[in-house]
């Protein structure tokens, strides 16, 4: 509290004042992924080589293939194909999210080669605040409004604070790559993550809460978030594919 913020760019006051977010960034930048994809794939060792129109032609038996897949878990037909996302969240949600090695690729901002923008995660109104239990067996209820007031309070002066610090090394002419230790991890970074739908259902396997999973998982909100709007893009490139995670329990073939 109380640093004056000097700065070693010239940017303008305004871009070096934090700015607070509640939500995160999802974007599907380019994709090859469909459900002919899988058909594709899996007929080629009963059929041999197939066109994609010849796939297609009948519908209900395409569907019922990529059924039996997901419910024996033959899952490298569901491999074939490729969607990259752009992803700005906090970075204790990268932390969560660079777990999933199989299957993913990623490459994120540098804080050694780029100055790092004041943006900085403080949860919404909706989001739990208050754990109630004991380890392995606890939920979330909502937090009283004067405990969001509190969060918010503490977490935008901290923020304040760090960055006012990271700005003051860097003005003292301190590299980027040392000064940034003293930024928190709910700064939020940026990555393209590629993923197939194998390895995406085996990541929303983990990452969501829902009443279809037949294993539930218990994740942290903010990576949920993430994985929400992952698979939103998907089910709208691959609706097949999606419909039998879902009625197969949510299982990664
Ligand atoms: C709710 C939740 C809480 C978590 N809490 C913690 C925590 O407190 N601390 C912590 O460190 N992590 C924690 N994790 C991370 C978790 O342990 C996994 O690292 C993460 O979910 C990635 O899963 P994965 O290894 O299956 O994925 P991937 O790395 O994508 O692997 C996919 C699959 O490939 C196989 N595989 C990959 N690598 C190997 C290997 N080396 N040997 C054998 N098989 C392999 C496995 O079958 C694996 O399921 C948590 C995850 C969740 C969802």
């Amino acid at each position: 509290m109380g640093r004056i913020l000097r700065t070693v760019t010239d940017k303008p006051a305004d871009d070096l004042k934090p700015h607070f977010r509640s939500d995160v960034t999802v974007e599907l930048i380019k994709h090859t992924a469909s459900d002919a994809d899988v058909l594709f794939a899996a007929r080629v060792s009963t059929a041999g080589e197939q066109s994609l129109e010849e796939l297609q032609k009948d519908p209900e038996r395409s569907k019922g293939l990529i059924n039996y897949l997901m419910r024996d878990r033959h899952g490298s037909p569901f491999e074939h194909n490729s969607m990259t996302f752009f992803v700005s969240a906090p970075i204790f949600v990268f932390r969560e999210f660079m777990r999933h090695r199989v299957g993913w690729s990623y490459n994120e901002e540098s804080g050694r080669y780029r100055e790092l923008e004041p943006v900085f995660y403080v949860p919404g109104e909706d989001r739990k605040l208050v754990q109630q239990g004991r380890p392995g067996k606890y939920e979330f209820v909502q937090g009283t409004p004067e405990q969001h007031r509190t969060v918010t309070a503490a977490m935008e002066e901290s923020y304040r604070q760090s960055y006012a610090a990271y700005q003051e090394m860097l003005a003292a002419g301190v590299a980027r790559e040392v000064a940034r230790a003293t930024l928190p991890v709910g700064l939020f970074s940026s990555m393209y993550a590629t993923c197939n739908a194998r390895s995406l259902m085996h990541f929303l396997g983990l990452r969501t809460q829902h009443e279809l999973a037949k294993v539930p998982s218990f994740p942290q909100r903010e990576i949920e978030m993430v994985a929400e709007k992952m698979e939103a893009e998907w089910a709208k490139l691959m609706p097949l594919t999606h419909a039998a995670y879902n009625t197969n329990g949510r299982v990664a073939p």
